[in-house]
């Protein structure tokens, strides 16, 4: 009872909308589906499957994740709001096509409200299943009219990033010469590799699974560095592309980079270690406005009908203009760029709000 007098005190706080819990106990599905915010319009996140230890701390989850998508969608300019599904279990043993199916058919029932896709333990399979039972999936393979894999467009999201930092401090974006470290050769970090080298920069790679090491070395030039001395190697940029919270109180006096700007989700351990980056003059590039090249590549098909690849990727290209704008309204503000990057987001909702004060046929007709 404790636990859920806590959770309507947070989501009181954080101006949740709802919670959904899904429960099916002939297919094992225990579910929590978050919507935070729909301001923007509707709620859209990944699914999320995870061996949580209790389902409390699911729903914790569930509501943080929601809380992140509103902030990341807001920044990229598209017309989402945040949300996020999260099914309790171990991906690696407790999946089926019942048990997605079942989630695919609790999302039906909220009848677009909630648009879910790929997260951490789930599958473009796995969002298959989802789609037997609900259109409302935005992660599907290209066979079934989706934007097919996303991590090309989330490093050319984060290209677009760096060039900005770079500019911001030596007034040219020219990237060619100088070196950038990237941590993490996965999805996203393998074709980030492959942009770079594009723009002529010098790289220095790490993973800890030395396969990738190795498909890396063979197909580009690069310096391979251990993962535990990333963080000292000398370089000008240093792209976190594997974990969250590696920006920390251990990293943070390890750094020798003027610039962090990577893919990887919360890599603020904590917000005193925002502060601390910038007390060292390093320029951060805020993660969530960052790494939403993949979203907004995917969610193209949303707006639009179809997925169109040029359209989809020139959108993509303004997260350079984005990190822009939140540079200016840091230095205007006075206040280190992660802050700046919530107050831009918050200022984006507060304002589109206004305007869909203005009835229309069509905002009559939704
Ligand atoms: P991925 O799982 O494909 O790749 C992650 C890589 O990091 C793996 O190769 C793994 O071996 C490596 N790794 C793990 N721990 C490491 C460590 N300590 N040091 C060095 N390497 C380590 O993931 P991805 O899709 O490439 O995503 C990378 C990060 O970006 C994640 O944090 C993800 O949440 C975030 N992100 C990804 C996308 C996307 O389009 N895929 C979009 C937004 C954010």
């Amino acid at each position: 009872m404790a636990e859920s007098w806590k959770l309507l005190d947070y989501l009181r706080k954080y101006d949740y909308e709802n919670v959904f819990y899904c429960n099916d106990n002939h297919t094992g599905l225990k579910a929590v589906i978050a919507i935070h915010d729909t301001t923007l319009g509707p709620a859209a996140g990944g699914c999320r499957m995870w061996t949580y230890e209790s389902e409390w701390e699911a729903v914790e989850d569930a509501l943080r994740l929601a809380r992140g998508m509103t902030y990341k969608y807001a920044a990229a300019g598209l017309d989402l709001g945040g949300g996020k599904a999260v099914v309790v279990g171990d991906p690696k043993t407790q999946k089926s096509e019942a048990l997605f199916r079942s989630l695919g058919r609790f999302i039906e029932r909220l009848q677009g409200v909630y648009w879910t896709g790929e997260d951490v333990g789930t599958t473009l399979r796995d969002m298959e299943y989802m789609y037997r039972e609900t259109n409302f999936v935005i992660t599907l393979p290209r066979s079934l009219g989706g934007a097919g894999p996303i991590g090309g467009a989330t490093a050319l999201g984060v290209i677009q990033g760096i060039k900005a930092a770079v500019k911001r401090l030596t007034d040219s974006d020219k990237l060619d010469g100088l070196v950038v470290g990237v941590q993490g050769l996965g999805a996203v970090g393998w074709e980030l590799v492959k942009g770079l080298r594009d723009e002529g920069t010098k790289l220095k790679v790490c993973d800890i699974d030395p396969e990738k090491v190795a498909a890396v070395q063979k197909e580009f030039e690069v310096e391979v560095v251990p993962p535990a001395t990333v963080y000292s190697e000398e370089m000008d940029v240093f792209s976190p592309c594997a974990l969250g919270g590696v920006i920390n109180a251990d990293t943070v006096p390890r750094l020798k980079c003027k610039v962090v700007a990577g893919s990887a989700n919360n890599q603020l351990r904590t917000e005193q270690d925002g502060y601390n980056l910038e007390k060292r003059g390093v320029v951060y590039v805020p993660d969530y406005v960052l790494n939403a090249g993949g979203t907004i590549y995917d969610t193209d098909r949303l707006f639009h009908g179809v997925h169109n690849h040029e359209r989809a990727l020139e959108k993509v290209l303004r997260i350079r203009e984005t990190v822009e704008r939140v540079f200016r309204l840091s230095e205007e503000q006075g206040v280190p760029s992660f802050v700046a990057a919530d107050r831009f987001a918050e200022e984006r909702i507060a304002s589109v709000a206004k305007v869909k004060g203005i009835a229309t046929p069509k905002s009559l007709r939704r």
